[in-house]
């Protein structure tokens, strides 16, 4: 087991810096969903991701052998838990990706043009996946509570949970704007590039992962290891936006992709915004501001959600 933990600890290193909210974004929607959770939940969650079938490598990411404080422990797994679903992404183990990953539970594409200044809601285009992460949400809640279902499953979907819950604040897990160069969107900003034209590929950025990697492009993380830097990322941002003034809409997972879709829509393509320049400073600050709220909503809605499922 130990020697396990060890060589995933060494993979996430490497292979974590991808995809859907970075690694920092979800670990900071789970740090404060874990301080709004009763001890109740929290006791419960870490018995339920612990029960993870073993092919899943998800519960070989608590470090059950370390000397540190069990409760720190025990939140450090609770946010590895929170992006275990790009873990699985990786083609390394073959048989766990096979198994686990499901691109299309990651997002819920709504498709709109901008004919004239104004937001115009289209329909999916013809074999256009548009993605299944609200009805993933609701079913990951009905599995959670339905006492027939076994613990190994259960932890499965409260990973996922995590996860995508997280996911459907980044405005663009939401979005597929669809112009002449897009006829069929432009995949959450995938399609969108910043780099200039010549840019080979493996360095071009486009809009989406540009808003996923939004907090270090705005934070220097220096030196400090991950949890400090996240305890204190996630402690400023709910001294700035406390739970009380916050609409939490617990369950209504609709409704929160309609706000990513507004938000989308209003606020991610303004006219500044060029193809293959990279944004300005000030589209930089408000993607920041708006990028802050939306990971303190989530972790204030994940942890409530999570108390009321565990009450
Ligand atoms: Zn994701």
């Amino acid at each position: 087991m130990r020697k396990k933990a060890l060589f995933l600890l060494i993979l996430l290193k490497f292979f974590s810096s991808v995809f859907a909210w970075d690694d920092v974004g979800h670990k900071t929607t789970a740090y404060i969903a874990w301080q709004v959770m009763t001890p109740r939940a929290r006791e419960k969650a870490i018995e339920i991701l612990l029960s993870a079938p073993e092919d899943s490598h998800l519960s070989a990411l608590f470090l059950s052998y370390d000397a540190r404080p069990l409760e720190v422990r025990r939140l450090e797994f609770f946010m590895l838990a929170s992006i275990w679903a790009d873990l699985v992404r990786d083609r390394n183990f073959p048989i766990r990706h096979q198994k686990y990953h499901q691109g299309s539970w990651h997002y819920v594409n709504k498709f709109w043009k901008a004919e004239n200044g104004k937001v115009e809601f289209l329909e999916n285009p013809e074999g256009e996946d548009a993605g299944k992460a609200v009805e993933k949400l609701f079913e990951f809640e009905r599995i959670l509570k339905d006492s027939s279902v076994k613990e190994a499953e259960k932890a499965i979907a409260l990973a996922w949970f995590l996860h995508v819950a997280g996911d459907i604040h980044q405005p663009l897990h939401n979005s597929a704007r669809v112009t002449e160069q897009e006829p069929k969107g432009d995949r959450g900003g995938n399609l969108f590039l910043l780099t200039p034209k010549d840019t080979p590929r493996e360095k071009q950025e486009n809009l989406h992962w540009y808003w996923d990697s939004i907090i270090v492009r705005n934070i220097k993380r220096g030196s400090s290891c991950d949890i400090e830097f996240i305890r204190k990322l996630s402690n400023r941002l709910m001294k700035k936006y406390p739970l009380q003034q916050l609409s939490l809409e617990i369950g209504k997972y609709d409704r929160w992709h309609e706000e990513g879709v507004k938000i989308a829509t209003e606020q991610v393509y303004p006219s500044t915004l060029k193809r293959f320049e990279m944004p300005s400073a000030e589209y930089k600050k408000k993607a920041f501001e708006i990028s802050e709220r939306q990971l303190v909503l989530a972790g204030y809605r994940i942890g409530m959600t999570l108390n009321q499922i565990f009450q």
